[in-house]
């Protein structure tokens, strides 16, 4: 059986994983991710060749402007890389080909294949990166959608809320501005962010309540965007927030019965069954590149 490598490249560390072609994890290695173009290349290499195994073919997932196509990355501010032609450099070093996601569509490939006994052929799901950012990848039919220009998945800079934060993006009230990990660690920056402010919020604190309500109301709205958008059968919350678990699913349930209460149409939707959280113990990112990998 073929073995294909998955590395996911983050801000702070890289994750990586050997796997079959059934997905089945066989070896897992994490390092530090090292800015610079030169280090992340030599790291690729590096943590491909320590995996061991007979890798066929390799995927990587990072986060900036990736083209699939032809291999090059750009833009990546956390990891202070310009342009990396890390699909080329890394394959002629391993003599096997290389191919390059952007972390997202690569993160909503493994959350698809962890849950695959919910996911039919033809399906569309949605997976939620609630990171630094907010940005959704779309797989259909067990493939990555990409749009015209490749951002197909950029809700996060859709402008809604009425508070108008500034985004980093140069708009005002984009959706990201009050639902990102990010922006809840600005809006409240407790330790962990999230859980904390709910939990400050059920006590009856009143700038914890205002503060939920406002990224309650962003994350019903994100929901409802990708909701009646994608139509997707599944939309799976992943990323650093979907740590939090049970209780970020339930604080988005709430609002969403809420509006279902003063709305047929809302109701009619079924959002809150269609949710899912991410399976964020495992090494979803990781494994969604295997899944990028070229494969015969
Ligand atoms: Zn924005």
């Amino acid at each position: 059986m073929n073995e294909y490598v998955g590395i996911d490249i983050g801000g702070t560390k890289i994750e990586a994983v050997l796997v079959d072609e059934r997905n089945t994890v066989l070896n897992t290695c994490r390092i530090p991710a090292r800015p610079g173009a030169q280090n992340v290349l030599d790291d690729v290499i590096g943590i491909t060749r320590r995996l061991g195994g007979e890798p066929v073919a390799v995927g990587v997932g990072l986060p900036g402007q990736v083209d699939s196509v032809t291999g090059v990355v750009r833009d990546i501010v956390n990891l202070d890389i310009v342009k990396l032609e890390l699909g080329r450099e890394a394959s002629k070093a391993l003599g096997i080909p290389v191919q390059v996601e952007n972390d997202v569509n690569a993160a909503a490939l493994g959350a698809v294949a962890l849950i695959d006994d919910q996911v039919s052929a033809g399906d569309t799901v949605v997976f939620l990166n609630f990171g630094t950012g907010l940005a959704a990848g779309v797989v259909r039919d067990g493939h990555v959608e990409r749009g015209y220009s490749g951002s197909y998945g950029e809700i996060g800079h859709i402008p809604v809320d009425p508070n108008k934060f500034l985004c980093n993006c140069g708009q005002r009230g984009c959706l990201e501005t009050v639902t990102s990990g990010g922006s809840v660690a600005k809006l409240w920056p407790g330790q962990p962010p999230l859980p904390d402010l709910i939990e400050k919020a059920k006590a009856g604190e009143p700038r914890a309540m205002e503060v939920y309500g406002i990224v309650q109301h962003g994350l019903a709205d994100t929901i409802q965007v990708v909701g009646q958008a994608y139509d997707p059968k599944l939309i799976v919350l992943g990323g650093g927030m979907a740590k939090t678990g049970r209780p970020l699913l339930d604080m988005i349930v709430e609002e969403m019965r809420r509006r279902e209460e003063t709305s047929h149409f809302i109701t009619s939707l079924h959002l809150p069954e269609r949710l899912r959280l991410a399976p964020v113990e495992q090494p979803i990112g990781a494994i969604g590149a295997a899944l990028a990998a070229p494969r015969d």
